[in-house]
């Protein structure tokens, strides 16, 4: 498996094993720590119908939006406050 690198270009990145990360690291986040299933998915399916989303981001803030959206004190970034 290729190493992360936090100063590495796209091109240097293994996708898939900066993916396979990224989810493990959601896996682990403590119940206490996160919205319940149900938040989630409401959350995730906003995310899923807007058009800032692209490759897994939102355009607006660039973060990663199952992991945004994970986090009970988060909120939708957009013009329009979807969640
Ligand atoms: S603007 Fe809000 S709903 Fe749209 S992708 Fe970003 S976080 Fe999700």
């Amino acid at each position: 498996m290729k190493i992360i690198c936090k100063r590495c270009l796209l091109e240097d990145i293994d996708r898939d094993a900066y993916t396979e990360k990224l989810m493990e690291y959601i896996a682990a986040v403590p119940e206490d720590q996160r919205v319940d299933d149900e938040e989630y998915q409401r959350r995730l399916d906003e995310c899923k119908g807007c058009d800032k989303l692209a490759d897994g981001m939102c355009a607006v803030c660039g973060c990663y939006v199952q992991l945004r959206a994970l986090k009970p004190a988060s909120y939708c970034p957009g013009e329009i406050k979807r969640w």
